[in-house]
């Protein structure tokens, strides 16, 4: 689970925020992770998720490559080779950089009718996110990719037809759901499907596959509101989350198999909590970007002890081949 933009202040101020409670006050194991890029001290997304889910440094903007633009294969895609079943659930559109670098190899970010191409090639059963644009009002070609996520096996669901609380995945086929167009609302005017979401890609992924499965969950939002340095909407998206991270818990309590990880890509913002009190707190941003600060990894579940300590950003993904058991490559 990647909370993007969301480092220890962040965290602390949806944890006093939320009554002093923060559903990651459960989790066992604690680390922190350098999230510097290949090419600067201040990552991006793109490079960030490059590293977690490929364990290569790569350069700010880059999808799933190394800096010589060597494609590297992806977590994602070795639980696949490896007969599990995949999925992604995000809030922001399902090519954003994100969960781009955890599909997608790409030069760049903004790629995002190619990112959708290499969406639908790879071998993903499930996910929920926005960028239904990108199937069917393409510039670059006139393809309707919806027709083609069909021909894959997909059942596709959208949210101007469909109702995502009514919607029931049939584990023996694929399952997507669009959430949007483009950028699904921020949570501030509405958005809530991601507890949910989550909650279904597990109950999904579980049934679909007796191998195990990989699910990344993004908070997608809570960066943009610190890049905007908003802190109402930072907190409903930081409460979105929480909520989300909930639902999962529950669902790896009740399972007892499965690992939880929660992290962030980067710290956005320099988000700083000049005191106050615990009600009403005073946070003040320092920038409009990104910073370089280290961000927490929380872990529970099996396995969970390999995240303790401090480490490169690359070296998630090492760990989750560990948790994994698969072979060296
Ligand atoms: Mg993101
Ligand atoms: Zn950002």
């Amino acid at each position: 689970m990647i909370g993007d933009g969301t480092g220890l202040a962040q965290i602390s101020a949806g944890f006093y925020r939320n009554n002093q409670k923060f559903s990651l006050e459960s989790f066992p194991v604690i680390g922190f992770q350098k999230t510097y890029s290949a090419n600067n001290l201040i990552t991006d997304s793109a490079a960030a998720a490059t590293a977690i889910a490929s364990g290569q440094k790569t350069n700010n903007s880059v999808l799933g490559q190394d800096v010589n633009g060597k494609p590297c294969k992806t977590i994602l895609e070795e639980a696949s080779d490896n007969g599990l079943a995949t999925g992604m659930v995000v809030t922001s559109s399902i090519q954003h950089a994100t969960p781009g670098g955890f599909i997608a190899h790409r030069i760049a970010r903004n790629l995002y009718e190619e990112i959708t191409l290499d969406l639908l090639n790879s071998n993903i059963d499930f996910f929920i996110g926005g960028g239904k644009q990108y199937f069917d009002r393409r510039e670059s070609d006139d393809k309707n990719l919806l027709d083609s996520l069909k021909y894959k096996g997909f059942n596709v669901y959208n949210y101007f037809n469909d109702d995502l609380n009514k919607v029931k995945p049939d584990p023996s086929s694929k399952f997507a759901f669009f959430t949007a167009d483009n950028q699904p609302l921020p949570a501030f005017q509405g958005r809530d499907y991601l507890p949910q979401a989550a909650k279904i890609a597990a109950d999904y992924l579980k049934l679909r596959s007796n191998k195990g499965f990989f699910l990344m969950v993004e908070g997608s939002q809570i960066d943009w509101t610190c890049h905007a340095n908003q802190v109402e909407p930072m907190y409903s998206e930081l409460q979105d989350f929480n909520l989300t991270i909930e639902k999962v818990l529950q669902f790896a309590e009740k399972n007892g198999e499965t690992l939880v990880i929660v992290t962030a890509d980067h710290e956005t913002g320099g988000l700083g909590l000049n005191g106050g009190t615990a009600r009403v707190l005073n946070p003040k941003f320092t920038t409009n970007g990104h910073t370089a600060a280290m961000v927490p990894v929380f872990a529970f579940g099996p396995k969970s002890e390999l995240f303790r300590g401090i480490y490169e950003n690359t070296a998630l993904y090492y760990k989750m081949r560990t948790a994994f058991g698969f072979s060296e490559n």
